[in-house]
C-alpha cells in the first residue's frame, strides 16, 4: 500500500515530463488584501460543521437534558420541603434560552459559512422567517417532562421583537409547551436577561435553568477580564451545578464576541491578529 502511495506521484510526474505543456498555475489573487467577512467566517467552518453533524454534539445535549431531568426534580423535591406548613406555596417555573437551546439554527449557521458570510442580521431574520429550526436533541422531552412535574416553562431569549410570530410558530409546531405570548420574553433594548428572569422570579418557583451561554444564567459571565472568564465560574460553581444545565455551542457567543469585540468585520478581524500576537501564537 504504501509503495503504490509513493508511485502516484511519480505517475504525475512522467505524465508530466512529455511534450505537452505543463498547465499554469492559477493566478495569484489581485491584490493581497484579505476579505474580512469571508475570513471570519472561513474561521468557524469546524465550529459550524460541529454542532451541524457531529454525533458528539447530539450526544452531549441529550446527556445534558438528562441531567436537567434528575436537577429539576431534586430542585422541586427540596423547594418543596423548604416550605413551612400552611404556607402557600408559589408556582414553579424552568426557564430556558432559545437558540441553540431549544432551536437548532446550525442550518443557517452552514449556509452562512458556504458563502463565506458571518453573522448578518437581515439573513438571521430571514431564516428564523421560515419558522422551521428543528428542536435541539433532548429538549421536547425535557420540557415535556418539566410540564408534567407542574412547573411553567419560560422562554427568555435575545429574539428580536420582530421575529415573536414566528418563533411562537416554530415552538409550537414542534410541540414546545407553553409556546404563547405570556412565556416568551424577547430582547427589549438589552441582550443583559437578568431584568426578564427577574420578572420571573417575581411570581415563580425557579427551580431550572438551561442555556448555551453562561449569561443564560448571570450577567456576571459577561466578564471575560480574569482568566478568560474562569475564574467567574469557579467563583460561582455551587449555584451552577445546582441550578444551570449549560449546552454546547462552539459556534458563537460571549468567548469570541470577548476576542473580536464590536465593530466592523475589518476590525474583529483585526482584534483577532492581535490576540494570537498577545498570547504568542
Ligand atoms: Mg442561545
Amino acid at each position: 500500500m504504501r509503495n503504490l502511495i509513493f508511485l502516484v506521484p511519480l505517475t504525475a510526474l512522467l505524465a508530466c515530463s512529455g511534450t505537452r505543456p505543463v498547465a499554469e498555475p492559477p493566478a495569484p489573487p489581485a491584490t493581497g488584501a484579505k476579505d474580512p467577512t469571508r475570513s471570519l467566517s472561513q474561521m468557524g467552518a469546524d465550529a459550524v460543521l460541529w454542532q451541524n453533524t457531529s454525533a458528539e454534539a447530539y450526544w452531549i445535549y441529550k446527556q445534558a437534558y438528562e441531567v436537567a431531568a434528575t436537577r429539576m426534580m431534586w430542585n422541586i423535591v427540596e423547594r418543596s420541603k423548604a416550605y413551612r406548613e400552611g404556607e402557600k406555596e408559589r408556582p414553579l417555573a424552568v426557564i430556558v434560552d432559545i437558540d441553540e437551546t431549544v432551536l437548532d439554527n446550525s442550518p443557517y449557521q452552514i449556509t452562512a459559512v458556504k458563502n463565506g458570510r458571518t453573522f448578518d442580521q437581515n439573513e438571521w431574520k430571514g431564516w428564523t422567517d421560515k419558522a422551521s429550526a428543528k428542536a435541539s436533541p433532548g429538549a421536547l422531552e425535557f420540557l415535556r417532562m418539566a410540564k408534567e412535574a407542574t412547573c411553567e416553562v419560560f422562554y427568555i431569549t435575545n429574539r428580536d421583537i420582530r421575529e415573536r410570530a414566528t418563533t411562537l410558530k416554530n415552538l409550537s409546531d414542534l410541540g414546545f409547551p407553553d409556546a404563547d405570548e405570556a412565556h416568551l420574553l424577547l430582547m427589549e433594548g438589552t441582550s443583559d436577561k437578568t431584568e426578564r428572569r427577574a420578572r420571573v422570579r417575581a411570581t415563580h418557583d425557579v427551580v431550572l435553568l438551561v442555556g448555551d451561554q453562561l449569561r443564560d444564567f448571570d450577567e456576571r459571565f459577561k466578564d471575560r477580564s480574569m482568566n478568560d472568564g474562569k475564574a467567574v465560574v469557579d467563583a460561582m460553581a455551587d449555584s451552577l451545578s445546582k441550578y444551570f444545565i449549560l449546552l454546547p455551542n462552539p459556534m458563537y457567543g460571549t468567548y469570541r464576541d470577548a476576542i473580536q469585540g464590536k465593530g466592523s468585520e475589518a476590525e474583529k478581524l483585526q482584534r483577532m491578529e492581535e490576540w494570537f500576537q498577545r498570547n504568542g501564537y
